[in-house]
């Protein structure tokens, strides 16, 4: 049962492969009917090339904003949850994928552990990440940083807005 006081989390979605605005959707979805989640706001769908592994096609990206009950590890669960049921196969790190949602800021908590730290080490490096984001949370911090100047400083090199998710 989610018990603790409610925080701002910040999430960001991608996705190369099959139907992504499909899982985006769904995602968005899932995480609206999860009991102490709920979705505040949401960006418009980018498109961005590739990072870190080139050779692969370009990627759609959003970020979502929720307020929930759930602990850092919890909506960690939860969206390793909605990646398997976007039917997100694992293959290799930073390889093509239908889903793949990271929990960028969960409130101002630092988290440092093996399999979860917050706010995300690599988020101020990615325009992918950035440039949805400062749509919906431009004052959040990253590092101490906000995000919208995050992105001045980076640029948005070539993400392009593509505008509102599509509906069903
Ligand atoms: P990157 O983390 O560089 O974006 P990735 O998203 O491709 O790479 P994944 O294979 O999706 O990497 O995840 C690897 C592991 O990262 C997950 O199993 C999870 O435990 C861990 N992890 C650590 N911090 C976070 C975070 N803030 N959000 C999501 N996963 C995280
Ligand atoms: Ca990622
Ligand atoms: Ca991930």
């Amino acid at each position: 049962m989610p018990t603790e006081p409610s925080v701002v989390a910040t999430l960001s979605l991608g996705g190369n492969e099959g139907d992504v605005t499909g899982a985006f959707r769904l995602a968005l979805k899932r995480l609206a009917s999860t009991p102490g989640v709920e979705v505040v706001a949401r960006s418009g769908v980018w498109r961005t090339p590739p990072w870190g592994k080139t050779d692969q096609p370009d990627f759609l990206n959003m970020a979502a904003a929720l307020r929930t009950r759930l602990s850092a590890r919890g909506l960690l669960d939860l969206c390793q949850d909605i990646e398997r049921e976007g039917g997100r196969q694992r293959h290799e790190r930073w390889g093509p994928r239908t889903l793949d949602i990271d929990i960028i800021t969960f409130g101002d908590a630092h988290v440092d552990e093996p399999d979860l730290v917050v706010p995300h080490p690599r988020a101020a490096e990615r325009a992918f990440v950035l440039a949805p984001l400062a749509e919906i949370a431009p004052d959040a911090r990253i590092g101490g940083a906000r995000v919208a100047d995050l992105l001045t400083r980076l640029g948005a090199g070539e993400a392009t807005p593509l505008g509102p998710l599509p509906p069903d």
